[in-house]
């Protein structure tokens, strides 16, 4: 078991939203002690993966990890993973260069010079966390016992939720519920067919990937609404947003966004630029809505929103037209219903119910799309499950992460923020809905690490506080 000096804030989790926060923090004049828990430190499950055909869906000057240097990924990318035209601000880069990008910028943040500051990374996995006198002791899975003033939830959200339909047990070894498992597609037979449930951005990824190793693949969609993420405008033009003051109910809202889309149709320049505007606004337009009225824009038109606000990079779109055209894509509105399995298991018959009647089909793999998993309760991440246990935190009421107050402070069973306890990232989707881009968790991380650098709780720890804990601390 390691000892370490209590540290002013201990962030769980370094993906984009620890890396921005840590970064946010160490940054400033004050020298203040950072530790970052994660046993996969620097990626997060949105830049681990290897795929060189898998873009990032926003352009490169949207990436930035620096606030006001528009240009920090841009420079990276030109400086250590150049390319022979070189990197424009408009280009899409593959996100696993996001996530070398990312893993070197924690490696700098480790090696500040003493003094400025100082980050450690500790490759483990928090399981619980208790309020100790001033602070946090968090626990890890090797043993480990860190304290620190002030802790920050930047866990991210879970794998997607299980897919249920009849018949699943018998087709259990067909069913692949993490997308981004990269060896699993690598083990999909050539030449089959496979069913992605779920028709957004991943569900493409996931497409474009099985294309990469078997070309001729054909490929079903299946969701709900059978519609595929918009393409990238470029360049998306400015255009007014809604003004105030905002809808109140989900149907107002979504018959408001309706009109503004409407009204720039036939112009995808000004269209994407209304989505971006609204973007902006998106958590003030979300905070005007009642929990009821939230619920009713989630299960009605939230996948409306999301076509237009997640889209796809040209180069990609292309490419899934391509394979439309050709027909190795099928896109149905519907459902899988039902599954069997083939006598030799290799494949399944599924049916999938759609509003023109079943269809069913013989497919190698059925591999869910459906996206990652924000109600806490199933994320079986044992430290939320932990500090909701205790009290300290709770989940939010429609289960989209964890109840946060405008301050990213984390609100506990009584209703009452918890002291030194913050969250951070998807993780706060409840509270401000629009947090799901590093554009928006920037911003987030920019005004966390303000809030905790003005605290007297954070000013620099005296000599005597940052001595080892005891043994049996
Ligand atoms: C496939 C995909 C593609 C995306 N593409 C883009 C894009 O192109 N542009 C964009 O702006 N946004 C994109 N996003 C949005 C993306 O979610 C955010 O940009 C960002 O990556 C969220 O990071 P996070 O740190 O909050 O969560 P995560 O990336 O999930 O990271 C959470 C980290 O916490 C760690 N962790 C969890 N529990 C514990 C624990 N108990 N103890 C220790 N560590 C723990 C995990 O190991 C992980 O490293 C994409 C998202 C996905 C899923």
């Amino acid at each position: 078991m390691a000892h370490f000096p209590k540290s002013n804030v201990t962030i769980i989790g370094a993906g984009a939203s620890g890396v921005l926060l840590a970064n946010a923090l160490v940054k400033s004049d004050t020298p203040l002690s950072v530790v970052l828990i994660d046993p996969k430190p620097g990626r997060g499950v949105a830049y681990g993966g290897g795929d060189p055909d898998h873009l990032l869906n926003t352009r490169i000057g949207n990436m930035s990890i620096d606030a006001p240097k528009r240009s920090g990924f841009l420079d990276w990318l030109n400086i250590f993973r150049p390319r022979p035209e070189g990197w424009s601000e408009e280009d899409f880069a593959p996100r696993r260069l996001y996530g070398d990008y990312l893993e070197q910028r924690l490696r700098d943040l480790e090696n500040r010079t003493p003094g400025l500051g100082s980050t450690r990374v500790v490759r483990a996995r928090a399981m619980a966390a208790e309020q100790s006198g001033d602070g946090w002791v968090i626990r890890t899975d090797v043993g480990d016992h860190i304290r620190s003033e002030t802790l920050v939830l930047a866990t991210g959200l879970a794998r997607p939720r299980p897919l249920m339909f009849h018949g699943r047990d018998a087709i259990e070894a067909l069913v692949q519920d993490d997308p981004w498992d990269e060896a699993a597609l690598r083990t999909l037979p050539l030449g089959g067919e496979v069913l992605l449930v779920g028709s957004g951005l991943t569900a493409l990824d996931t497409a474009t990937a099985i294309w990469r190793r078997d070309p001729d693949a054909h490929v079903t969609i299946v969701s709900r609404h059978g519609l595929l993420p918009r393409v990238h405008a470029s360049p998306p033009a400015s255009a007014p947003v809604l003004e105030q003051p905002y809808p109140t109910t989900a149907r107002e809202l979504f018959a408001r966004l309706r009109a503004a889309a409407e009204f720039v149709e036939g112009d995808a320049s000004l269209r994407h630029g209304v989505f971006l505007g609204l973007r902006e606004i998106g958590s003030a337009l979300w905070s005007a809505l009642p929990d009821d009225e939230r619920l009713a824009f989630l299960r009605h038109f939230r996948r409306y929103w999301e076509v237009e606000r997640h889209r796809v990079p040209p180069v990609q779109a292309a490419a899934v037209r391509g394979a439309l055209d050709d027909g190795r894509l099928e896109v149905l509105r519907g459902r899988l219903a039902e599954a069997r399995p083939s006598a030799d298991g290799a494949t399944a018959r599924v049916a999938l119910l759609t509003p023109s009647g079943p269809k069913a089909k013989s497919v190698g793999r059925v591999i869910n799309c459906t996206g990652p998993e924000p109600d806490p309760f199933r994320s079986r991440n044992p430290l939320l499950l932990d500090l909701i246990a205790q009290g300290a935190a709770a989940a939010d009421p429609l289960g989209l992460g964890l109840h946060v107050d405008d301050d990213s402070a984390a609100i506990g069973s009584r209703g009452e923020p918890t002291p030194d306890l913050y969250a951070l990232g998807a993780l706060t989707q409840g509270r401000f809905f629009e947090i799901t881009a590093v554009a928006e968790i920037r911003l987030q991380a920019e005004r966390l690490a303000q809030r905790l650098l003005a605290r007297e709780a954070v000013q620099p720890l005296s000599e005597t506080a940052t001595q080892p804990a005891p043994a049996n601390d």
